[in-house]
Formats: C-alpha cells, sequence, structure tokens
C-alpha cells in the first residue's frame, strides 16, 4: 500500500508512522527526517535548508519534489511507502502523482488536532538525536527525564519547536498545506482521524481504515 499521512505539525504523524510502518513492514520516509539528516552532515545542500526550516517555512518544491523522487526508486519502496510530511503543497502532490505513475497512492490518512493542543504537543516534544524517538514531557515522557528510554542517549528540543516557530509552522500549514485536504478528498482518498484522543485511540483508528495486515 502507498499511504500518505497528512497533518498540521505536532498531529502525531511521526508518532504513528513509526507503529505503522512496523506493523504494516513498509518505510517510512519523512521529508523532515531527511532535511535534518542533510543539516546535520553539514553539507552546502544542508545550510541551505536550515534556513527555511529554522523559520518555520517550507523548503522550496523543486529541492523537496527531487528528493522524494530519489527515495522512491529505492527497492524498498516496491511494495508500498508510508509518506511522512509530503507533499505539503499543491506542486509537490501533483509531481508526486507523476513520480507513482501506474502504482498512485492508495490512502492519504490525515490525522486533525486543534491549534491550542498542537502548541502544546509541539513546545513540549523532545526528540532523541541519535535514534529518532519522539516523547512528550508530559502526554508521552521517557522512563527517565531527559532520556530516550530507546537508547539511552539524551533528548532534545527540536530548534524550530520554540513557540514562535511553532505558530509560524501552524501559519504555512494552514495556508499552503490545509488545501491539500480538498485535493485528496476529491480524489476520493481521504480519511480523517481524531488525532486528539490518546496515542493508542489513534492508532487503532488508522488500523481500521488499513485493514489487517495480509
Ligand atoms: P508530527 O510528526 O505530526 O509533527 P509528533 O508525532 O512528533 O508530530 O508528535 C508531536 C508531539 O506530540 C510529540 O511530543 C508526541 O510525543 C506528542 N503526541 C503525539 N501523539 C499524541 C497524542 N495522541 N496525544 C498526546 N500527545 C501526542
Ligand atoms: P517536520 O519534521 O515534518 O515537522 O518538518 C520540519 C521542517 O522541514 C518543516 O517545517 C519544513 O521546513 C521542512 N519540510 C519537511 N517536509 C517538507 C515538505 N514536504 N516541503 C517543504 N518543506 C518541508
Amino acid at each position: 500500500m502507498n499511504i500518505v499521512l497528512m497533518g498540521p505539525p505536532g498531529a502525531g504523524k511521526g508518532t504513528q508512522a513509526v507503529r505503522i510502518a512496523e506493523t504494516y513492514g513498509i518505510p517510512h520516509i519523512s521529508t523532515g527526517d531527511i532535511f535534518r539528516a542533510t543539516v546535520k552532515a553539514g553539507t552546502a545542500l544542508g545550510a541551505q535548508l536550515q534556513q527555511y526550516m529554522s523559520q518555520g517555512l517550507l523548503v522550496p518544491d523543486e529541492i523537496t519534489i527531487q528528493i522524494v523522487h530519489d527515495r522512491l526508486q529505492q527497492p524498498d519502496c516496491a511494495s508500498g511507502f508510508l509518506l511522512d510530511g509530503f507533499p505539503r503543497t499543491i506542486e509537490q502532490a501533483i509531481a508526486l502523482d507523476k513520480t507513482l505513475g501506474a502504482k498512485p497512492i492508495d490512502l492519504v490518512i490525515s490525522i486533525e488536532v486543534p491549534d491550542e493542543e498542537l502548541i502544546k504537543r509541539l513546545t513540549g516534544r523532545r526528540v532523541c538525536q541519535n535514534c529518532g524517538a519522539t516523547f512528550h514531557i508530559h502526554f508521552n515522557p521517557p522512563q527517565a527525564e531527559g532520556i530516550c528510554d530507546q537508547c539511552g542517549q539524551e533528548l532534545h528540543q527540536r530548534v524550530d519547536d520554540t513557540i514562535t516557530t511553532v505558530k509560524n509552522r501552524l501559519e504555512v500549514y494552514n495556508r499552503q498545506t490545509e488545501p491539500l485536504i480538498a485535493y485528496y478528498r476529491e480524489q476520493e482518498k481521504l480519511v480523517s482521524i481524531d488525532g486528539s484522543q490518546a496515542i493508542d485511540q489513534v492508532f487503532q483508528d488508522i488500523t481500521r481504515h488499513l485493514g489487517v495486515r495480509q
């Protein structure tokens, strides 16, 4: 199955994507994760990406589209994939359809959460830069404060999870990404999930739409 996970920043896409990818045995492709790895690598492209990401702005379509196009050519995507955080503009969605050709997107899962809740989630989010695990200081705390449950490394706050940048990112989502909901609804691919529920409940609702693994 070719799946897109949509939703505003902080909706729980990454949290759910890890579970979906594991349950259904498909690769989890997060453009945000790919970009953060590129920034960390210290390349010239990384320096360019950082300028957009630190302000909460979208990385230009031509860069993003090419990176996803290349990733989707990898053999592990042949029997399905889960895109997290892509597409984020209509142009990206059109380019994705073109890349996929005869094996199009099967389902778009839109996780919906009110803005006040998103702000609480993003400002309390803590991530492990070593293994990528995500926690929340109140809603999904690690067993030992500031330490990753999975690999024991120190947890960090993302540089774009500050209140000012979070507000920019929500505005960018509403202006540039939200129109994709209508785009996919017209294609009859969209399912909406109430993301304000507990993590396990959100996952149960998602699996109801994906069915039991064959
Ligand atoms: P996204 O990938 O959509 O930006 P994340 O999966 O990183 O969102 O989740 C944002 C923050 O909210 C994280 O700190 C995560 O632990 C927390 N979170 C995720 N899902 C829920 C939920 N259903 N209820 C409460 N907190 C959640
Ligand atoms: P995320 O990890 O999904 O919250 O993404 C972090 C940041 O990476 C965003 O705020 C954007 O700056 C950039 N980004 C991630 N995915 C995309 C995309 N599909 N298009 C443009 N920019 C993106």
